[in-house]
């Protein structure tokens, strides 16, 4: 498991400060449309920059959106339907144009390696940064990223080919001080050890200052799921309890709940569903089928079941 060390943690280690925040960049799905551009996410965690799928055109929503791709350090991709990463040479080889010497890390299905090194072989292309490249098993919620501030785990879907979602937690904050309750020449030693939530101890043993009283607890953790192409999956549920942001893709309304279920996609009510079990704070729901022409008949069914539910728009940024 890759557990790169940033080069921003002084900036990092304030609590409760962590930038983060979700951009959608594209919001359709696999039939391209003027109106809609095929999945890709962009995550701000802390300063670094975090792509969840890359559909054809990423870099170009990137550019877009005033985006630098530069700052790029972890890849996601969900699975192996071009919608969800048919973006990702290109990007991978501007990044390299770009003079990139900076890892990236990217976590993706089997075989996504295979890909990467026969396209960048048969152009007899060579990246000048070193991509580590993570299989993520299909069927296990494991692990697979242990930053200083956040972890990331799959969630394993149910799609026609292997398919994973992924879920980004946040890990607990250290407490706040309360720096006017203590003296103002309390040794400074005296201050990391409240906020790691140890107490005081004088020589013999005594509590001279204790944590409860000298500190408040810090903000709850915020976390983010991205539950990608999926058919309706109950079992996701206690994986993504409590979840603050979760997107859930909704190709179909139920008029065509026969439909999806045949080809592995939910519709908007079923995702509103999972987030209503999950106890999800808000629910993003996309990757909208292009045979819909209006996107609020999507909300309108969600939010019978779960109202905390919004579409998916490109080029705007939710924070968690
Ligand atoms: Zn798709
Ligand atoms: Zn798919």
């Amino acid at each position: 498991m890759p557990n790169p060390q940033t080069n921003q943690e002084t900036e990092h280690a304030r609590p409760g400060n962590l930038p983060f925040s979700l951009t959608i960049l594209g919001a359709g799905s696999a039939t391209p449309t003027l109106r809609l551009h095929q999945t890709a996410q962009l995550l701000t965690m802390g300063s670094d920059y975090v792509l969840i799928d890359c559909g054809e055109g990423t870099q170009l929503r990137l550019i877009e959106q005033r985006i630098r791709p530069s700052r790029l350090r972890y890849i996601f991709i969900s699975h192996l339907h071009g919608d969800h990463y048919f973006g990702l040479p290109p990007l991978l080889s501007s990044l390299n144009l770009g003079g990139r010497t900076e890892d990236l890390y990217l976590f993706g299905p089997r075989g996504l390696d295979e890909v990467l090194t026969t396209i960048f072989r048969v152009s007899n292309s060579h990246l000048g940064f070193r991509l580590h490249f993570q299989v993520v098993e299909p069927n296990e919620p494991a692990l697979l990223l242990d930053h200083p501030q956040m972890t990331v785990e799959a969630i394993p879907l149910q799609h026609r080919i292997d398919c994973s979602g992924y879920l980004f937690r946040e890990k607990p904050h250290k407490p706040h001080l309360l720096r006017e309750k203590l003296p103002a020449d309390v040794p400074v030693a005296y201050l990391k050890q409240l906020k790691d939530g140890h107490d005081i101890l004088g020589g013999n043993g005594e509590i001279l200052y204790a944590v409860a009283d000298y500190t408040e607890p810090g903000p709850p953790p915020r976390s983010y799921a991205y539950c990608s192409d999926t058919r309706y999956v109950e079992e996701l549920v206690p994986q993504l309890q409590g979840v603050n942001l979760l997107y859930h893709e909704a190709t179909f309304l139920e008029d065509n709940a026969q439909r999806a279920a045949e080809v592995y996609h939910s519709t908007a009510r079923q995702a509103a569903t999972i987030a209503a079990k999950a106890g999800a704070g808000r629910l993003l729901i996309g990757h909208f089928s292009s045979r819909y022409k209006q996107f609020d008949l999507f909300l309108d069914e969600a939010r019978t079941i779960f109202p905390e539910t919004y579409l998916a728009i490109e080029g705007e940024t939710t924070p968690i």
